[in-house]
């Protein structure tokens, strides 16, 4: 057996890779599908088009003249996470658009259920928030009492994508999500690791409805010969963020790992121990394998890399995201600029979603390459707030920081980074890591790969920056100290 297949369900895009046992990329396809806004503040998918796409990539890959599908050792599943499907046991046809990770329609619902907003934490370590699953379901259930009543009589299923989309590989004959994705409902008891009868109640869902939970490693099923024309086994599965932290090897306790997309998506090895947030990071599972459960502490960045399409598609100060870095380069220092990127509110640790977006510290000698390189230190301030906090409520200290995502081509930012930290920031070869991860889990499943030691051995870094004694690091520190709290609410 020559590869693993990584299904990367994503947000925007379905995505197939192949890897080889070195852990490179020997195929890849990606279809776009439709987003849907029907009404502000909601976003849906279309279920079929999610599929039909992944199908399409997922054949695509399979169809490369030099690969046979009986050198294909398993599948490995990764998604974006908490994006919510209803559909018919029988027909397999979806009862409603999935409702995206994104939509924030089920806001009232989190807003009346308010006072059991403990339970819930204490249970799943997710905040009652419309990000996640249960409401969703809820107001799925609730929008037609015709839904309502096949739901109470089993005739229905719920999934993430994941399970969708082993549904629809196995033509209806698996049901069934993994730990990390199934921590991500607000359903789902993260200690007891099991489906929870209590929030299963307060959110008024049929227990009828559930996939079974099984780990992030493990074979669940076979592809259908009369889908896919070929009989493949699925072993791996695992949300996006935690197949990530698997994919870039944060195996040990205090690992940690940041994606640098359109916001920063930080999170870190706990062991196997739940750790209780402070500051509202969310306690979650990072994978399950061979009986033993990993637990992650995760924050995320609302406004990352979006800064950069801000200089670029409002200040016109860009023309692409990559030339900041050239421009930041224009000039030694940010000449006592900060940027304060509270463009949609601040999130943890200040949690303020009313603080908006500041640049202080103009003179008249401030120039555009000022501002572009207070943008890229705001990115790293921010990831290194949560970082901060991550590591107080572990209590465990990192060495090292993996990085991904597309704003980590710029080795600026990346410098910033770990100078501002005063840690290594090691960015891998792959830039590939999500797909990576899930690969990672479906090939210790079948013996593709022996164990981590072996991933370690194929894992490969592009580069690592290490911590320089900055002169400038202090000032910008304590200029962000000062200027942060000037854009909260309690300071108008
Ligand atoms: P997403 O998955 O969230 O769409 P990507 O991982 O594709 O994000 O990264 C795209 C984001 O990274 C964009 O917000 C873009 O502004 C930013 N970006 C891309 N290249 C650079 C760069 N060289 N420097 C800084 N930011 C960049």
């Amino acid at each position: 057996m020559k590869y693993i297949l990584a299904i990367d369900a994503g947000t925007t895009s379905s995505r197939a890779i192949l890897f080889d046992k070195n852990g490179q990329q020997k195929a890849i396809a990606q279809h776009e599908f439709p987003q849907y806004f029907p009404q502000e503040s909601w976003v849906e998918h279309n279920a079929n088009e999610i599929w039909e796409t992944q199908l399409k990539a997922v054949k695509k890959v399979l169809a490369t003249k030099t690969i046979a599908s009986t050198e294909i050792a398993a599948i490995g599943i990764t998604n974006q996470r908490e994006t919510t499907i209803i559909w018919d046991r029988k027909t397999g046809e979806p009862v409603h658009n999935a409702i995206v990770w994104q939509d924030r329609r089920t806001a009232s619902i989190c807003d009346d259920l308010s006072k059991h907003a403990s339970t819930f934490l204490n249970k799943t370590g997710l905040i009652l928030d419309a990000y996640f699953s249960g409401t969703k379901i809820k107001w799925i259930l609730d929008s037609d009492p015709n839904i309502r009543q096949r739901a109470e009589a089993g005739d229905l299923a719920f999934g993430t994508v994941d399970s969708w989309l082993i549904w629809k590989l196995t033509n209806g004959k698996v049901h069934t999500t993994d730990v990390t994705n199934a921590s991500r409902t607000l359903i789902y008891n993260i200690h007891d690791l099991s489906w929870d009868q209590e929030l299963l109640s307060l959110l008024n869902i049929p227990a009828s409805l559930l996939p079974t939970v099984v780990s992030s490693s493990e074979k669940v099923g076979e592809t259908d010969a009369d889908v896919l024309g070929v009989t493949l086994p699925i072993s791996g599965i695992a949300g996006d963020q935690q197949a990530a932290l698997f994919g870039q090897l944060c195996i040990e306790p205090g690992d940690v790992k940041n994606t640098y997309g359109t916001g920063c998506f930080c999170i870190m090895n706990t062991g196997e121990k739940a750790v209780a947030s402070n500051n509202k990071m969310l306690t979650t599972i990072g994978w399950q394998r061979n009986g033993k459960t990993f637990y992650a502490l995760e924050g995320s960045v609302f406004i990352a890399g979006a800064l950069i399409q801000w200089l670029r598609d409002q200040l016109k100060i860009i023309k692409a995201a990559p030339e900041v870095e050239a421009l930041a380069k224009t000039v030694k220092d940010n000449g006592g600029v900060t940027f304060i990127p509270a463009l949609s509110g601040l999130g943890a640790p200040y949690w303020d979603p009313e603080a908006t977006g500041a640049i202080m510290g103009i003179t008249r000698g401030t120039e555009k390459g000022h501002i572009a390189r207070a943008a890229l230190e705001a990115i790293a301030l921010r990831s290194r707030d949560i970082i901060i906090e991550m590591q107080k409520d572990a209590r465990a200290e990192f060495s090292t920081l993996k990085v991904d995502g597309g704003a980590t081509g710029n080795d600026l930012l990346m410098q910033i980074q770990a100078d501002l930290l005063q840690k290594e920031v090691v960015r891998p070869n792959t830039t590939e890591t999500t797909a990576l991860g899930a690969a990672f889990f479906a090939g210790l499943a079948v013996g593709f790969w022996k164990d981590e030691d072996e991933l370690k051995s194929i894992w490969e870094e592009d580069k690592t920056f290490q911590p320089k004694d900055n002169p400038n690091t202090e000032r910008i520190l304590s200029l962000w100290a000062k200027r942060i709290p000037k854009v909260l609410k309690d300071n108008g």
